[in-house]
């Protein structure tokens, strides 16, 4: 059964609006990542592995199957002023052509880079193989640091992906090596065309700066930008206050996520951040008014 996006939702629902399976760097299938979801006690779960949307189809079969609600969405590696940020596309048509050309551009850096690290990484005495890194990859669309990581960790130079990524893969960090990622205004205009809504992933999480400011996020509002996520592992309480402010003051859409990869990150469990209910539905109404002004149909939520 399909849910039209005007369905209400009642207080106490529990959202979780990022998520990656193995069709990315999660270490579960889509389908599995959805039944943990259930298990969690999630009302609803976004699906949003890197770059793709090929995880959706089992997603959703998943999601029918067990009836929980999945938002069909994905995570694309963008950058701003010479700074990655990390996009979330939320209900998007995946088939079009323009969001599907900037993906790939992002998946064939990802996996160009690649071979740019192995050598670094050999250069430090690291004995590591392309084929290292592809069999612990397994059915992902693009290889990147998350599976060097595995693979290290599997050659026993590290223990876990954390530690690979502190004194290896982090940008300064010896092996690290950069790639391409799409330029973020473009790619608010992309999503917006096929139809989706866009939230910036973890805005102060990653760099320790405090960057895209108000300023910037201001301009990125009045550029298309729905929403931002705000509860995330990745800020404490203080930060999560400050953006809170921001959002209220250039009327964005807040959400909370666990940005789960099942054990590929710790302390990053299903619902650990939850979306309310009411700020999920300011979502959804702004994903029907991008779809009916790129023309497209409403779109429809995948729900038991
Ligand atoms: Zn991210
Ligand atoms: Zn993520």
């Amino acid at each position: 059964m399909r849910a039209a996006l005007t369905t209400a939702y009642a207080f106490g629902v529990r959202i979780d609006l990022h998520t990656h399976s193995r069709a990315s760097d999660g270490t579960e299938s889509p389908g599995e990542l959805v039944r943990a979801a259930a298990a969690a006690g999630l009302d609803v779960v976004a699906l949003t592995d890197h770059d793709t949307a090929e995880g959706w189809p089992e997603a959703e079969r998943a999601a029918r199957e067990i009836g929980i609600e999945l938002v069909r969405g994905m995570e694309i590696s963008a950058r701003h002023d010479g700074h990655g940020v990390h996009l979330l596309a939320y209900l998007p048509d995946p088939t079009y052509p323009p969001l599907l050309a900037a993906l790939q551009l992002v998946l064939d850096g990802r996996t160009a880079r690649l071979p740019a690290m192995l050598e670094r990484l050999r250069g430090l005495g690291i004995a590591i193989e392309h084929e290292d890194v592809r069999r612990v990859a397994g059915d992902a669309v693009a290889t990147g640091r998350p599976h060097v990581a595995d693979a290290l960790i599997g050659l026993g130079v590290v223990v876990d992906r954390k530690e690979a990524f502190s004194r290896y893969l982090n940008p300064g960090r010896p092996a690290y090596a950069k790639r391409y990622a799409a330029p973020l205004e473009e790619m608010l205009g992309v999503v917006a065309e096929a139809g989706g809504v866009t939230v910036i992933a973890h805005p102060w999480g990653r760099h320790g700066l405090d960057r895209p400011d108000e300023a910037t996020l201001a301009e990125l509002a009045a550029n298309g930008l729905t929403g931002i996520e705000v509860d995330h592992q990745d800020h404490d309480a203080a930060t999560r206050d400050r953006l809170r402010a921001i959002a209220r003051n250039l009327g964005l859409v807040v959400t909370g996520s666990s940005d789960y990869h099942g054990t590929g990150k710790v302390d990053h469990e299903l619902g650990c951040n939850t979306t309310a209910p009411e700020e999920y539905h300011r979502l959804l109404a702004r994903a029907a008014e991008a779809a009916l002004a790129a023309g497209r149909g409403v779109p429809v939520l995948t729900a038991g």
